[in-house]
């Protein structure tokens, strides 16, 4: 837990949430929802994002503020995962799907 929060302290990241286990893996309000199987460095960094994002600014304020979060929770996992590989932490281009709540 400690090389992950000097990974995101990098990114001016230093997360406070609660961890619970989920039929599902997501974060809300201050929540992260993790399936048991999801446990990995990478999902808890990108879910360690949302708790920033969140407690920095709130919740999402629309759809436009939720797939910018998105993104900067996905290339923060991707520089992570491209480091763990001995890359220089490269940001990747993102695909990413909205949820149904939000179309
Ligand atoms: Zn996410």
């Amino acid at each position: 837990m400690r090389e992950i929060l000097a990974f995101l302290a990098l990114f001016n990241c230093y997360p406070v949430a609660t961890i619970t286990p989920s039929n599902e893996t997501f974060f809300l309000g201050g929540v992260i929802y993790m399936r048991p199987d999801m446990v990995r460095r990478e999902v808890l960094i990108h879910e360690l994002v949302h708790a920033c994002d969140y407690t920095a600014r709130g919740s999402a304020k629309n759809r436009a503020d939720w797939v910018y979060r998105e993104r900067r929770a996905m290339a923060i996992e991707g520089a992570y995962i491209d480091r763990e590989r001995g890359g220089g932490g490269t940001i990747r281009p993102l695909n990413i799907s909205l949820p149904m709540a939000l179309k």
